[in-house]
């Protein structure tokens, strides 16, 4: 096959419109939760948050579920929980959101950045155990893609050195590891609600933990650092309250809650139909020269909130590959930019190039292709085309 055939040459594209990379999918019952609450009276601090809490605490299988308005807010409020203050090293994989490392530095706290396994581009927990010194107060591993850590590795390590162990689980919503569920597998775990994400209501957010004390700071830390909110006081029929220490508003209104009690319900079918279409991917990927999915841990079960491949071997580079699959109706994209290469962490925390290879090496060749829970067989089919296409032009 000849480049003159591709899209970005003025050739035929395999889609006219362009399928994106992620999208939400909000049901009629998940419309209709919305319109009950919002005649109900109680647009913020009401009775569906709670609800929700408790359907999500018990998905993840723990005690404790505290909503907040964003992923970033629910590491924030972790690492306050945590007590992470000036001078603390708290350990983040360089392969994830600049929001990970964010937290850290919110709260006053150094991030201290480890390479990926090459294979998976999750944490490796031999760098973990490598970075820790007396300054390490917590690790944060990032279930990347949707495929959660090796957390019985990480676990091992955080009792050795008597750290605490936080999942960003924003990707693995629905995900499992031994036949456990993830939101259960740190001492705390995050996740998002951010309209890419498997669960979406726009903006918001989750923390999940078994720590009673952790989860009532961390409810306080969302209302200012005050020990009632409105509805608690409502109830008691009281007017007084009390801020025991800087909280932020970071409540997650009722509005939102209500779309994610109906969105949890249908976690486990969209998981289902994404690893469905990721099979189909690896299925046809194995055929074509060019590009590879990334590795997959055994034991544990993918939520594939991204479907992430290498390219290598063309005569293309990514950023080539990038701009032939958008010309071809494919909305690809990059997940992530090493954290460390970013200019606010070179200049106030002395990150440099070549720090990390096995994370600059993949940002140099990873692509996100398509992957949602409505997306067709025929959507599906399309990428691949599309990819082969492309692969064929520059092999
Ligand atoms: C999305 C995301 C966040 C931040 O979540 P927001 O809800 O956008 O604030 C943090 N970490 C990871 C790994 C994410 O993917």
């Amino acid at each position: 096959m000849n480049t003159s055939e591709l899209a970005i040459n003025g050739g035929t594209p395999v889609r006219t419109e362009l399928l994106p990379y992620s999208r939400p999918l909000v049901e009629d019952e998940d419309k209709k939760a919305v319109q009950e609450v919002l005649s109900s009276g109680w647009l913020t601090t009401g009775p569906k948050v709670e609800e929700f809490e408790k359907a999500f605490a018990s998905f993840v299988g723990t005690e404790y579920a505290v909503a907040v308005n964003s992923g970033t807010a629910a590491l924030h409020a972790t690492m306050s929980a945590l007590g992470i203050t000036k001078g603390d090293d708290v350990i983040v994989p360089t392969m994830t959101f600049a929001a990970t490392a964010n937290a850290v530095v919110y709260q006053g706290g150094t991030p201290v950045f480890v390479d990926s396994d090459a294979g998976t581009l999750l944490i490796d927990p031999t760098k973990v155990e490598e970075a820790i010194t007396d300054k390490t107060k917590a690790i944060i591993a990032v279930d990347y893609a949707g495929q959660p850590c090796d957390y019985d590795a990480l676990q091992a390590i955080a009792k050795k050195h008597q750290v605490k162990l936080i999942a960003d689980a924003c990707h693995a919503l629905g995900a499992t590891d031994g036949g456990r569920t993830v939101g259960s597998l740190a001492d705390i775990s995050t996740f998002s609600f951010h309209a890419v994400k498997p669960l979406a209501t726009g903006e918001g957010g989750m923390i999940t933990t078994n720590d009673k004390h952790l989860a009532d700071h961390m409810k306080q830390f969302r209302n200012h650092g005050i020990n009632s909110d409105h509805h608690e006081r409502h109830k008691t029929g009281s007017w007084f309250y009390r801020m025991d220490f800087l909280g932020f508003n970071y409540r997650l209104p009722d509005i939102l809650c209500a779309l994610g009690v109906e969105q949890l319900k249908h976690v486990p079918n969209w998981t289902a139909r994404r690893q469905e279409i990721a099979e189909l991917y690896d299925k046809s990927f194995a055929e074509i020269d060019g590009v590879t999915p990334l590795g997959k841990r055994p034991g544990a079960t993918h939520a594939y909130h991204l479907y992430v491949v290498n390219v290598d071997g063309l005569s293309a580079s990514r950023t080539d590959i990038f701009d032939a699959l958008r010309a071809e109706g494919i909305g690809a994209n990059v997940h992530y930019i090493p954290v460390h290469l970013h200019p606010f962490y070179q200049e106030h925390f002395g990150t440099k190039e070549h720090q990390f290879p096995n994370a600059e090496n993949a940002y140099e060749h990873i692509l996100s292709l398509p992957i949602f829970a409505d997306m067709t067989n025929e959507d599906t089919a399309d990428t691949v085309k599309a990819v082969e296409k492309v692969c064929a032009a520059y092999r």
